[in-house]
């Protein structure tokens, strides 16, 4: 039976993940390992939390001993690893947590389980022979593109920010681990995601939250800045399917083929707002305002997610139009509350 550890499943994208699993696969069990930062929310967790399949430890994966106890308590056999620090602006403010968290914390669960599953170098305890670590990341380990081309599993690693270069040297230590020890690996990395339960600090649901409050909604630099939006569902849905039909050692880029700037995000939510809450005068178009550029800020990311489209099967089921309906809709009743 297969008892996974998912890491940083109080998030965003993990909360997605978690629920998505539990009901595709209620045989399985789940234990989640989150340390509840100010990205962290229980509230996430609201819909799983009471499965009996389900088990949250409230920890840090920085902490070597309460990883082995959960390790050998739980019978950890597969790792989904996305806890992480994973705001650019605050790793411009404050880069040491990125490093202890995505760097170090990347290699205290990949050490903790190369020790438990396997014997030696390439040699898999009896019973441990298909356990799998699979680390999920960012394109942005890929560094910047100009107007045109594309990131493929094949694009040399150039990360610019701190936030970029710590999970760049996650890539690399989980990396290591399968050429070195023979581990079970799989790395994902996928493009921007929004959808429900993104932290609020975060571009669409700061739209959205500024536009409801009459504040002014603000963009960086001139708003030309690109990124490859897919909705989180579709990314859980490539996570999974990576899981459990990957190829060990393997690297699948993941991404929606949906590349816009941040102007059309800013005036398409606005547009949907006007529709859906619309203002007693005006449209919400009118609050968007430039602020001063982010440090080293990135023009254009786009993936090439055609090896998982190929290799395993998997494509996008949300086009932009439908997904960024849903995703206001649900900030809507949140800001509302
Ligand atoms: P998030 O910031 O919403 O959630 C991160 C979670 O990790 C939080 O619940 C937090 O409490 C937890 N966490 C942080 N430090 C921890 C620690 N030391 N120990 C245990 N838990 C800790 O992040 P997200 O957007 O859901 O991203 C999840 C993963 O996906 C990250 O690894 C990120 O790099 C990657 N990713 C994100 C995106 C995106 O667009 N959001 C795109 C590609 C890849």
């Amino acid at each position: 039976m297969k008892s996974i550890l998912i890491t940083g499943a109080a998030g965003f994208i993990g909360s997605n993940l978690v629920e998505y699993l539990l009901e595709k696969y209620p045989s399985y069990k789940f234990v989640v390992l989150d340390a509840l930062t100010y990205a962290g929310d229980l509230h996430n967790l609201k819909k799983v939390q009471d499965a009996k399949n389900f088990t949250f430890v409230n920890g840090n994966i920085c902490d070597r001993s309460l990883v082995e106890r959960i390790f050998q308590h739980y019978y950890i056999n597969n790792v989904l690893h996305l806890a992480a620090e994973s705001h650019v602006d605050n790793s411009i403010s404050d880069p040491g947590i990125f490093i202890e968290t995505n760097v170090k914390g990347t290699f205290t669960l990949i050490d903790v389980a190369y020790k438990y599953w396997m014997e030696k170098p390439f040699v898999f305890k009896t019973g441990f022979e298909n356990n799998r670590f699979l680390h999920v990341s960012t394109d942005e380990v890929y560094g910047t593109l100009g107007k045109t081309g594309l990131f493929t599993e094949q694009t040399p690693y150039a990360p610019n920010s701190p936030y970029s270069a710590s999970k760049a040297s996650s890539d690399f230590i989980v990396r290591s681990y399968h050429h070195t020890y023979g581990m079970n690996t799989i790395i994902t990395n996928c493009s921007n995601n929004y959808g429900p339960k993104q932290h609020d600090e975060k571009l669409i649901p700061t739209v959205i939250r500024k536009a409801l409050a009459g504040e002014q909604i603000p963009i960086y630099g001139d708003g030309s800045n690109v990124r490859d939006w897919l909705y989180v569902a579709d990314h859980c849905k490539g996570i999974d399917i990576a899981f459990h039909k990957g190829k060990s050692g393997e690297v699948y880029n993941i991404g929606g083929k949906n590349e816009q700037n941040n102007n059309y995000i800013a005036s398409k939510i606005c547009e949907l707002l006007d529709v859906i809450h619309p203002l007693k005068k005006g449209s919400y178009k009118n609050q968007i305002t430039y602020v001063t550029d982010r440090a080293g800020h990135d023009f254009r990311y786009a993936i090439d997610a055609s090896k998982i489209e190929k290799d395993l099967g998997w494509k996008a089921d949300e086009n932009f139009d439908s997904g960024i309906e849903k995703t206001v809709k649900w900030y809507l009743e949140k800001y509302k509350e």
